[in-house]
């Protein structure tokens, strides 16, 4: 096992730059016996000590600040293949998962285009995918048992004959145990065809209102202040036919690396806020159009959009939040968050140099903390450059959302307040406090970013 005190080597940051950690100790243990010392000696490890798998996430749920920051990477093997399932150390990268399913015909029962992220951490949290036919919208809910390390360090199976546990666990962050194993759901390898269609943001509702979401993906991109928006739906098809995968693999390096770093490029050329806007707006739409009229109707895998780290340089790389909102309602939604954006532009003189996507996902009450445990969900996803202005704006948008029945995140709604949290999640979140009381009471596993937000 590695470990680090103190020191500059003791601090660690997440993939944005934005969380800044300063545990007093970092490990990177090997075994499970190793993992359970770790959490059973207090003096020797001092709390609270967090699991981390690679850091990806853009808020600070991940910190240890004066604890033990544990790096699960090593824990990085597929342990079986069965008969619809695959069982995993939770520090396997899900890419490199993904890419060992495809080779065996498989394929996980949810679509992750990010796939430097590990699976103990997808296992625990909260995410939000492309669904379609056979495809779920979120990660953890395809998760059917799991091995962890609790915070008094006993060894715990949670199986598929555990529902309840399993329920808890699927949203847990980390606060329930550290997660040493996963088992996902996986499936026979599907395709998938994207229609898209490009519109005004005014003629959205209509559009939404036509499409039969029972089994049909959906993804936004939305341009607040160019009343433009391109609506991308998505079928689950059979893999009999030829596949293309360019075009899957370009969109995707596009929206995860090209696009932030074309806008740190430009912000670098030019400074003046708003024109870098209107032309990062024009450049995007023009681009999606484009790709429309050559990558439509093409069949693709879905383990092809599934990308391994970014390389392009740290300092071209974008930031974002996410809250979700009832489907019935979104329509509505959107044209309220477009006249909030252009209420903040004028007040504030900020906009977001970046649209705004948002994915459909379908009700989904595999965890206790789901998003979607109550009914269909549209996420909306703000990205931005993080440029001056960023953090007021997030207060703000916090404020819109939650006023407008928005359902946040614990991982990925940044700047959350305690209030927001509990008016968002409810009684969920009542029994989630309850629960981790119970279970750790002397806080070994809460970090100074749960606290408020989960007790
Ligand atoms: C470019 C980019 C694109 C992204 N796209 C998407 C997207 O499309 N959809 C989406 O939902 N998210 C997306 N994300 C967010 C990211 O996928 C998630 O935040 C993911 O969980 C990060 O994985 P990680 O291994 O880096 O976790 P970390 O950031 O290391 O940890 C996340 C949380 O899990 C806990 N944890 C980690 N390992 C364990 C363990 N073994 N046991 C218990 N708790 C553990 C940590 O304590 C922390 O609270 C994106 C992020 C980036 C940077």
């Amino acid at each position: 096992m590695e470990a680090t005190i103190d020191g500059r080597k003791g601090v660690s940051v997440n993939w944005e730059g934005s969380a800044i950690s300063r545990p007093r100790l970092v490990v990177k243990p090997e075994r499970i016996t190793e993992l359970i010392e770790i959490v059973k000696s207090q003096t020797k490890y001092p709390s609270p000590v967090r699991a981390v798998g690679f850091q990806h996430s853009i808020t600070r749920c991940a910190v240890a600040d004066g604890g033990t920051l544990v790096d699960m990477r090593h824990f990085n093997r597929i342990l079986e293949f069965g008969q619809g399932h695959v069982r995993v150390q939770a520090g396997i990268r899900i890419y490199d998962l993904v890419k060992a399913l495809d080779s065996r015909g498989l394929q996980l029962c949810a679509c992750p285009e990010f796939g430097d992220i590990s699976a103990g951490s997808v296992a625990c949290t909260s995410n939000r995918y492309i669904s379609s036919r056979g495809i779920l919208g979120q990660l953890s809910s395809t998760v059917v048992a799991m091995k962890l390390v609790t915070p008094q360090g006993e060894k715990l199976d949670i199986t598929a004959k555990q529902p309840d546990l399993l329920n808890v666990m699927r949203s847990s962050f980390g606060l329930m145990g550290i997660v040493y194993e996963v088992t996902f759901a996986v499936r026979d390898k599907i395709g998938f065809v994207v229609e898209r269609q490009q519109m005004a943001i005014d003629d959205l509702s209509l559009a939404l209102a036509e499409i039969d979401t029972a089994g049909t993906g959906i993804e936004l991109t939305l341009y607040p202040f160019s009343n433009k928006a391109q609506l991308e739906i998505r079928h689950s098809v059979n893999l009999d036919k030829k596949t293309r995968q360019w075009a899957l693999i370009l969109r995707a390096w596009g929206w995860n690396c090209f696009v932030p770093f074309l806008a740190q490029v430009l912000k670098r050329v030019l400074p003046i806020a708003r024109p870098r806007a209107e032309l990062l707006d024009v450049l995007l739409f023009q681009a999606q159009k484009l790709f429309a009229k050559v990558a439509d109707d093409h069949i693709g895998e879905m383990s092809a959009v599934c990308l391994p780290r970014c390389r392009l340089p740290d300092w071209g790389r974008c930031t974002y939040t996410t809250w979700a909102f009832p489907a019935e309602d979104f329509s509505l939604l959107i044209d309220k968050y477009v006249d909030f954006c252009h209420e903040f532009q004028r007040e504030q003189k900020y906009r977001c140099d970046l649209p705004t996507k948002s994915v459909f996902v379908p009700k989904d009450s595999a965890s206790l903390l789901s998003y979607a445990g109550e009914g269909d969900m549209y996420t909306l996803d703000v990205f931005s450059s993080g440029d001056k202005g960023w953090e007021d704006f997030l207060i703000e948008l916090n404020e819109f959302c939650s006023a407008n029945n928005g359902v946040p995140l614990l991982n990925q709604t940044k700047l959350l307040s305690q209030r927001q949290a509990a008016k968002g999640l409810g009684i969920k979140l009542r029994t989630f406090k309850r629960l981790r009381r119970n279970v750790d009471r002397n806080n070994r596993l809460s970090s100074t970013f749960f606290q408020p937000l989960v007790g």
